[in-house]
């Protein structure tokens, strides 16, 4: 590793070079370079715009889930069962399936030997239980925050091997030379100085694009860096598939489990807090119907279309979302009194089986919801209250919220991308498809970083080329981004405020590109972007130095919202319909009810000298194996693995 110095355009910038460099300092990131420095590849080093950013070190949920082959007990598991269960979610690559179940213990039981307290019994069984889209007990969860004591674990694995981290370095470019990935270009958001290192491999772990949109259940620490690959070439796959649901919009954090369960109470207000409604009453005449979809809405978290369709509990996420975009009003859920639905002496009898059942059994059929949840768990209030909010008395304010991106950067079983020597890993690659079983994405973050890892330890080892022939490659395109840097740090005094414009982005997306898709939302969103480009261009002013960093993020963000509302429009073109987690309304704004079946395809997308194309291709089948013990003792030195 080298640290240096050059001039470049009459600049100084500080030059590194290592053989790999790990972008990101999420869960994913790190496990990426013990990884590579336990297999003895030390010249690694990495860089982020924020050591505690991130969705893994700053997110959780009621119980956060990490999914895994079972390792307990007597029901069957295996490999297979695993990849295909991945696989069935649609749109997933059958290899990456496979691989994600192939390594799923190892990559778990490294988190336990990093100290990740997950709950085993005193035989060494690690119990699960049942996540969403799955039918095993694969899940577990080390409580609300797995993904934050992953990283924390981690982290001190790394410190403790001593990989260097140049903290508060945001990357605004990646270096590529005929499809091959050099390095990177990076901004200190300490001083805005242009740092750029030479690499042979850049290990991408930049997490998901939450920077596009405005209702959001991400951490707001966590903007991601799709764009800048995209514009550097990266083909993206199923990019239109997320997962959205309902989350408190102050204080971030989803909704599920007993805060629904508990039956608190949905309203809505004008903007001044005035003309307060039961809303979701106007939908739901049928008072046991309403109670009995928000009790569901514990464990039917993420928006489902087709939980719409026959008045699912997914109508309430509707509900909310017209209330918010459509009719321009705020929506609070209130745990302080009875839904009129129950009433303030609270009748159970008009909740169905299941629901009544369930809070019978919990020994919850009395009093108001915050009263249930201090009773069914209590923990649920002192976690808002750790934030300043006191569900004894506040009303929670909410929205419908995007919380994962499911597709992503498209890559091979090493996680290799178009771009050789790229390695987009963890949410940032879009391993997974149309559904994915709660708790995947942590495990693909895990496999895909040790993938990455061997490949480069057995294939891409070498050191990186000399620096001279390194910045003749590249200087042209520093100097274009150094240039554009600037031409805005000329720019100060009156005009419009970056802020401000990311804002507007992050509203159009979640208004025409988020749960609830049509033609006409599409149409709507492009010629939004468009201005939004043009002011970029045109009118933002700098207040002062220190919002640079801000423009390039906006740049980075305009290209992913741009290629997702193109892959959007192409998907309703082809006939795709509803599915995943978003709503397509037809011409009349009807939800389509008779897509065509596109889940054995994938949809892909690529910029090439900024336009956007679309590409379709089939989905690749889990691969047939000769698992012969002898077989692959043979021909083991010669796998690529
Ligand atoms: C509320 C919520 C609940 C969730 N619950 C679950 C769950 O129960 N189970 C599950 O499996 N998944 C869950 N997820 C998803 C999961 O947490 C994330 O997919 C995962 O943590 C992403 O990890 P990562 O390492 O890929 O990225 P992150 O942890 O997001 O890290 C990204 C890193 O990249 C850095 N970075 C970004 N852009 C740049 C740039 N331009 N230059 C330099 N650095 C950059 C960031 O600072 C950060 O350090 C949940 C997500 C949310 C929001």
């Amino acid at each position: 590793m080298k640290h240096d110095s050059v001039v470049i355009h009459g600049r100084t910038v500080e030059l590194h070079t290592c053989t790999t460099v790990v972008v990101g300092s999420g869960a994913s990131a790190f496990c990426a370079a013990n990884r590579l420095a336990e297999f003895g590849h030390d010249d690694v080093m990495m860089l982020t715009e924020g050591l505690t950013s991130g969705t893994s070190r700053n997110t959780g949920s009621d119980k956060q889930t990490y999914y895994k082959l079972t390792m307990c007990g007597k029901v069957p598991d295996s490999v297979e069962d695993m990849a295909r269960t991945l696989f069935d979610g649609g749109c997933m690559d059958g290899d990456l399936a496979l691989c994600e179940a192939a390594h799923s213990a190892r990559c778990f039981y490294y988190l336990c030997e990093a100290g990740v307290p997950f709950p085993q019994n005193s035989f060494g069984e690690f119990p699960g239980y049942q996540t969403d889209h799955d039918h095993h007990l694969r899940a577990t969860s080390a409580g609300p925050l797995t993904s934050k004591m992953m990283t924390e674990r981690l982290q001190e694995r790394a410190l403790r091997a001593g990989i260097p981290i140049l903290d508060r370095c945001q990357v605004i470019s990646l270096l590529v030379k005929d499809g091959r990935c050099l390095g990177v270009l990076a901004l200190s958001k300490k001083d805005n100085r242009y740092l750029v290192v030479n690499a042979t491999n850049v290990i991408y772990a930049t997490g998901g694009p939450a920077g596009i949109y405005a209702e959001s259940v991400y951490p707001s620490s966590q903007s991601g860096a799709t764009g800048i690959a995209l514009a550097a070439g990266a083909i993206a796959k199923n990019l239109t598939e997320w997962q959205y649901g309902i989350a408190s919009v102050g204080f971030r954090w989803n909704l599920s489990g007993t805060y629904q369960q508990v039956l608190p109470r949905y309203i809505s207000t004008d903007q001044d807090l005035n003309d307060e409604r039961e809303f979701l009453e106007d939908h739901f005449t049928d008072p046991g119907k309403l109670l009995d979809n928000t009790f569901l809405k514990g464990y039917q978290w993420p928006f489902d279309p087709r939980k719409v369709a026959d008045d699912g509990s997914s109508m309430i996420d509707l509900l909310v979302y017209r209330e918010r975009m459509e009719k321009q009003r705020r929506v609070f859920i209130d745990f302080t009194r009875n839904p009129r639905s129950l009433g303030d002496l609270p009748d159970f009898s008009k909740l169905g089986e299941e629901s009544y059942r369930y809070l019978k059994n919990s020994g919850a059929l009395f009093g108001t919801p915050v009263e249930r949840l201090a009773h069914m768990n209590p923990k649920a209030i002192e976690l808002y209250k750790s934030h300043g909010i006191d569900l004894h008395g506040q009303y929670l304010e909410i929205s419908v919220c995007a919380q994962h991106n499911n597709g992503g950067l498209a890559a091979n079983h090493f996680w290799e991308s178009n771009i050789s020597h790229l390695f987009p890993i963890g949410e940032v690659n879009g391993t997974h498809g149309v559904y994915r079983p709660g708790g995947s994405a942590l495990n693909s973050g895990q496999v895909g970083a040790l993938r990455a890892a061997r490949y480069i330890v057995r294939h891409y080892s070498e050191k990186p080329q000399d620096d001279h022939a390194f910045l003749e490659a590249v200087s042209t395109q520093i100097r274009r981004e150094m240039e554009i840097g600037d031409r805005y740090l000329e720019k100060h005094g009156e005009g419009m405020d970056i802020g401000q414009l990311r804002k507007r982005l992050g509203t159009v997306m979640s208004r025409y590109g988020a749960h609830i898709r049509s033609k006409e939302h599409v149409k709507a969103a492009r010629s939004e972007l468009a201005s939004i480009t043009s002011d970029l261009e045109e009118r933002v002013v700098l207040r002062n130095d220190h919002e640079l960093p801000a423009v390039f993020k906006m740049r980075d963000h305009l290209v992913t919202a741009r290629v997702l509302i193109e892959a959007i429009d192409d998907y309703i073109a082809k006939g795709g319909g509803s599915r995943g987690s978003y709503l397509i309304l037809d011409e009349k704004m009807n939800g389509s009810h008779e897509p065509v079946d596109l889940s054995g395809q994938i949809q892909e997308m690529v910029c090439t000298d900024g336009e956007i194309r679309t590409m379709w291709r089939a989905v690749r089948p889990i691969p047939e194996r000769n698992l012969w013990f002898e077989h692959i003792l043979k021909e083991y030195d010669s796998h690529d693995r």
